[in-house]
């Protein structure tokens, strides 16, 4: 087809400093997945969705409109459930995607795909720096949300490079920013090595598929990286802000980001549209 195009939507499970839309993403989904449908768009899975792109045609996925969903960072809150200490219940990205069982693109329910930090020192660390220290940035669901079907696991480095974090598996030159990683040694340790523990923790029923901490990438990771690490990976994702097409790069796939790309709902209506 033509024109085929597939905006893949990301989301933060710990952007909630408030309660409207534009501050919490756990309410901008909400509101977002009912936009979906009434758009009469269904959702594919990022697995599915780069496996039609590269690797097998699905005729199903021709015609229809579709969109996809993902998630970064991988707290506890894409997966449960959790109290707010200023805005109360939220429901997490899992449990709002279950109230949409017609979402699905093949029928089923529909499935995003949340991007992990892998490091369990780094997450330990992040709990206590970045959110209220109460141990919710666990890897304990990771296989079990896998297997229920809701969310893909995926890859979103060692340590994020994270700018909070008193010291990274790379040198701290690094830290804030992940376009720096131009060598096979310093990739191994953000990638790969995530990539294994990953796979380890989910039972091996993680999908491979990577997205850039902070949107960043570098040419040597493009170029040289993934393309030596097709045994590993089938493709990467940036925050380009532009929908994926047939002209997609595979290791550099766009997705738009809640907050950035849009605020409001009229704003990703026309996005959808
Ligand atoms: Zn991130």
């Amino acid at each position: 087809m033509k024109d085929w195009r597939v905006p893949v939507l990301t989301y933060h499970g710990l952007h909630a400093p408030g309660w409207d839309y534009h501050e919490n993403d756990h309410v901008a989904l909400e509101q977002d997945l009912g936009l979906i449908d009434e758009l009469g768009f269904k959702v594919v899975p990022l697995s599915v969705l780069v496996n039609h792109l590269f690797c097998r045609e699905d005729a199903r996925l021709e015609s229809g409109k579709f969109v996809a969903i993902s998630f970064d960072d991988g707290s506890d809150f894409d997966y449960q459930d959790f109290s707010h200490p200023d805005w109360g219940y939220l429901k997490s990205f899992r449990n709002l995607l279950a109230n949409w069982p017609q979402l699905g693109w093949d029928g089923c329910a529909p499935r995003g795909t949340s991007f992990v930090i892998a490091s369990p020192a780094a997450r330990s660390e992040l709990d206590q720096t970045c959110i209220a220290g109460k141990d919710q940035w666990r890897d304990t669901w990771w296989r079990e949300a896998a297997e229920d079907g809701l969310l893909e696991i995926a890859n979103h480095s060692w340590d994020h490079t994270h700018r909070s974090l008193k010291s990274l598996v790379v040198g701290p030159e690094h830290r804030g920013t992940f376009r720096l990683i131009r060598t096979m040694k310093d990739a191994d340790k953000e990638i790969l090595q995530a990539e294994k523990m990953i796979r380890e923790k989910t039972g091996g029923q993680s999908v491979p598929l990577f997205a850039y901490p902070y949107g960043e990438l570098s040419d040597y990771l493009t170029d040289e990286y993934f393309p030596s690490r097709t045994d590993w990976f089938m493709a990467a994702f940036t925050t380009a802000g532009e929908p994926v097409t047939r002209e997609s790069e595979r290791w550099k796939l766009p997705r738009f980001v809640c907050g950035d790309h849009w605020r409001t709902a009229d704003e990703l209506r026309q996005i959808l549209e």
